[in-house]
């Protein structure tokens, strides 16, 4: 197979007239620039890698457009979330998941990391074969986009204190119960869907403490990706700082849990002593702008975080918006509007942010991707540069004009996506909800 793109995204800069070769297996065999185009069996136009989304709950795409009539903030969402939470059954999740990784694919992501707490029955018992987590693998493999499953550990409704009814679905009791399950899944996904990556998660300081992370993170492969919610919320440290005297950062530090291969979600309010430690342990963050907005979170402190050393990814979180231009152009926004000036990400890093920092906070150490280069997955995106919104547009600056209607093509593996039928999976996954809940 060979991909002949007008332009295209390399190492941070575009070239021209660029010649993409995939093998039968759908990686990237040879990329050259300056290329003719005779021969190709594809010809496209301006080419980037495909986004990648490090931070989805996929059943959130259940609130979207329902929660706005009557303020509130973070907490009295999650209260809506959690009524939606009791109604979900596998097939469900399923139906919802698929209509919300389709959406991802049209818009450009290419791969997602679901961040997957709700595991067990309405009565919190463990399903008897893993049924959620194939649900979900099964709707990724079904919309055809790359999956991460975040497992994540919830044993706390708040440092310490059991969980709330409402809760019931996301714990495993303990660490060693949870560890199980994680072992256990990770046989069932390499027998049923060996292309998912397995990851773990913690779902926050709140819900997991000190001396339960560091166990989590003993009993982990060294090389798996590790997830938690961080300082999302002022309360969440507040009460850090009562039940524990530290931040929470600072018992993530403690506990071991800060290395290169942690991502910390949000990372929205942090004390300078917090922001030194995640950069010098040089760990990923995801921020989140399109649902921090939404929810009143707050503004994150992106640019000090890479400046110190952190590297920065994009997540769409409660996927209020499927949107990686968007999400890209929020991050800068905030980022401007704090400082004072533009240009505090400069657009080659705003591509990395988008693309292959998020491929490593979604991979194994040592994986290869992200990147339009030899050894990665042929993942790529096609962006319409000549469309109203971005016609003019210098390539480089494509996501400060463009948005997801500019999507125009996607490549997973080396084959285009055919057109889905997004709307009516979405459809189709509102009506089977509202039964559940008649
Ligand atoms: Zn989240």
């Amino acid at each position: 197979m060979r991909i002949w793109a007008d332009s295209a995204l390399l190492d941070g800069a575009f070239a021209d007239h660029v010649l993409l070769e995939v093998d039968g297996a759908g990686t990237l065999s040879a990329v050259t620039a300056g290329a003719p185009r005779d021969g190709a069996d594809l010809v496209l136009g301006t080419v980037v890698p495909g986004f990648q989304n490090t931070h989805s709950h996929a059943f959130h795409r259940l609130l979207r457009g329902r929660t706005n009539a009557d303020g509130g903030d973070f907490w009295t969402w999650r209260t809506a979330m959690y009524q939606a939470v009791a109604t979900l059954t596998p097939d469900l999740v399923h139906a919802v998941a698929l209509a919300v990784y389709s959406e991802m694919l049209d818009a450009g992501y290419t791969a997602v990391g679901e961040f997957h707490y709700l595991h067990h029955d309405p009565s919190g018992r463990p399903y008897p074969g893993h049924d959620m987590e194939l649900a979900i693998a099964a709707a990724a493999g079904d919309a055809g986009i790359a999956l991460t499953l975040l497992d994540t550990c919830y044993l706390s409704s708040g440092f310490g204190a059991p969980l709330g009814p409402e809760q019931q679905r996301f714990g495993d009791g303990s660490v060693e119960r949870w560890s199980e399950r994680w072992y256990d899944l990770r046989g069932a996904l390499a027998r049923q869907f060996p292309s998912v990556v397995l990851g773990a998660a913690i779902h926050s300081v709140r819900a997991v403490t000190g001396p339960d992370i560091e166990q989590l993170v003993a009993a982990l492969p060294a090389d798996v990706p590790l997830h938690v919610h961080v300082s999302e919320q002022r309360r969440e440290n507040e009460d850090a700082v009562e039940a524990t005297g530290r931040t929470p950062t600072r018992i993530l530090a403690d506990a071991g849990a800060l290395t290169d291969r942690l991502t910390v979600v949000h990372a929205t309010h942090l004390t300078a002593g917090d922001i030194a430690a995640l950069g010098a342990a040089a760990v990923l963050v995801s921020m989140c702008p399109t649902t921090e907005a939404d929810l009143g979170d707050g503004l994150g402190e992106a640019a000090a975080l890479a400046a110190g050393g952190a590297r920065v990814t994009i997540g769409s979180d409660q996927n209020v918006l499927l949107d990686p231009f968007t999400e890209l152009r929020a991050l800068e926004g905030g980022a401007r509007m704090a400082a004072h000036r533009r240009g505090v990400f400069s657009p080659a890093e705003l591509w990395s942010i988008g693309t292959a920092n998020g491929f490593t906070a979604l991979q194994p150490r040592g994986a290869v991707g992200g990147r339009l280069v030899v050894g990665a997955r042929a993942d790529l995106v096609e962006v319409d540069a000549s469309s109203a919104r971005t016609a003019g547009s210098a390539p480089d600056q494509l996501m400060f004009a463009a948005t997801a209607a500019d999507v125009t093509r996607v490549v997973v593996g080396g084959r285009v996506r055919a057109a889905s039928q997004t709307a009516d999976l979405a459809a189709a996954a509102f009506t089977q909800y509202e039964r559940s809940r008649a």
